[in-house]
């Protein structure tokens, strides 16, 4: 009897893992520290207490190599963790590939994305140390529909920031964040000085990612009884992502396989970081050799275009400075319908890493990702979140190539959400109506001329 294809890898409730994973005190040389934006000498962790709670800052500056995951947090994961892993195998057979092209699953979450991995304990935390309210920013919608159900599930306030471009695009998106309990408003707002600003130059302003961060963090830094929350970017919220890593280690040893090559899209770099950290680990004690690989829009290109330097987390300045891959805290980017994409910088951790050569980076255009994504929706059956679809793309740029030189790679990738409330962008897709930013040298000039002068 000829051998029956694999679709999916699974694990028990009780092989889920119990302890994220670190990577930093595994790496030849620490991170470079966050500086104060006043001072622009390296931050303390008292620097940091007006927006998050000290567990989080502790987790932020943490040279522990694993870290437990609280009983209370782990049994909110299990409502839908471990996640399931795939074999795209429908898609292997549709692009004629030897490659496997396996993805870990995080659409299967409450809020559809990987975003309830670390929007869950940081309610936690802050909960522990008191605080009854969480301010946050959101792009396409995702992480505030997390932090939204995190806060339900404790009792506690959210007030939600949404990019101006999504808001207007993606109306279910607030709708679901305001069934899970949360206030939503559109970014740039008039409730903040930094949104007031920005309103006064253009009334229909389309908004960033910065922009929201920076009312987010004006909302709660004077409040001692509210505090900020981050979806991406710094270090605490890649150590909550790891457990996406963790789980697909388990699930390939269970198959006897080891992927040859990584590939995550990067926003702010946590879902790329949550799965690709454990495996660099392995990688880094010499036990696996996967290339790792992180997938960019064109539009919104940090880590392929963007300067390695000290700037600012949100657009107003009022964050610490981090060094990372930026094409500058004023930098908008255009409003591709990839919304958890269009963040100026990158996660200072995965900047550090990507410098050590530890990693590839690659942009792709949003264009190439929907024709990934219908491919894969027609043939897998799950329609993907716009962000993903570049790593989608870049799965089958590689199973194509696979193809062209019979090489039968292992290929893996995070489905990190589901698109079910993204149908807007697929219906520019389908209409025609989608095009590709040329994006010259030009366009990230203004904003790289604006970077913060930080003495030597
Ligand atoms: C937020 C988001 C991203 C981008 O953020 P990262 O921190 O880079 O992971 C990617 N995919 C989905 C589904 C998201 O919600």
């Amino acid at each position: 009897m000829a051998e029956l294809p694999l679709h999916k890898v699974l694990l028990d409730e009780s092989e889920m893992p119990t302890q994220w994973y670190n990577i930093v005190p595994d790496l030849p040389s620490p991170p470079p520290p966050p500086l104060h934006p006043g001072t622009k000498q390296p931050a303390g962790p008292e620097d940091f207490l007006p927006l998050f709670p000290p567990a989080l800052i502790e987790q932020e500056v943490s040279t522990e190599r694993y870290i437990d995951i609280p009983e209370a947090v782990q049994d909110i994961y299990r409502l839908w963790r471990p996640s399931p892993l795939y074999r795209a195998y429908r898609l292997e057979q549709a692009l004629g590939t030897p490659a496997r092209i396996y993805y870990k699953y995080e659409g299967v979450s409450p809020a559809g994305s990987h975003k309830t991995n670390t929007s869950v304990p940081q309610a936690y935390y802050n909960l522990q140390a008191g605080i009854r309210k969480l301010t946050t920013e959101t792009g396409a919608g995702q992480w505030g529909t997390a932090l939204a159900f995190a806060c339900s599930l404790f009792d506690m306030e959210c007030e939600v920031w949404q990019v101006g471009a999504s808001y207007d695009l993606k109306p279910d998106r607030r709708t679901m964040m305001e069934v899970f309990g949360a206030r939503v408003h559109r970014s740039p707002s008039t409730l903040t000085e930094a949104g007031r600003r920005l309103l006064a130059g253009r009334p229909d302003h389309p908004g960033s990612l910065g922009i929201a961060i920076s009312e987010a963090v004006e909302v709660a830094a004077p409040d001692p009884e509210v505090r900020y929350a981050l979806g991406s970017v710094l270090n605490h919220v890649l150590l909550h992502q790891t457990i996406i890593g963790e789980e697909a280690l388990l699930q390939f040893a269970k198959i006897g396989q080891t992927p040859d090559l990584i590939i995550g899209c990067t926003g702010g770099g946590s879902n790329f970081g949550g799965l690709a950290f454990p495996f660099l680990r392995e990688k880094l004690a010499g036990r696996i050799s996967p290339v790792i690989r992180a997938v960019e829009p064109t539009s919104c290109p940090s880590l392929t275009r963007g300067v390695y330097a000290y700037d600012y987390g949100d657009t107003a300045g009022l964050t610490p400075l981090m060094k990372m891959h930026t094409l500058g805290h004023d930098f908008i980017p255009d409003p591709i319908h990839a919304g958890g994409l269009r963040y100026h910088g990158m996660s200072p951790l995965l900047s550090h890493i990507y410098q050590l050569g530890l990693i590839e980076a690659l942009a792709v255009p949003q264009t190439e990702c929907f024709a990934a994504a219908l491919q894969f929706a027609r043939t897998e059956g799950i329609v993907p979140a716009p962000e993903p679809t570049h790593a989608l793309a870049a799965c089958i740029r590689e199973a194509l190539a696979c193809k062209e030189s019979g090489e039968e790679k292992v290929i893996l990738s995070v489905l990190s959400g589901h698109g079910h409330l993204d149908l807007s962008s697929y219906r520019a897709y389908l209409s025609g109506g989608m095009t590709d930013e040329q994006v010259t040298n030009d366009r990230f000039a203004p904003s790289l001329a604006d970077l913060p002068q930080i003495p030597d």
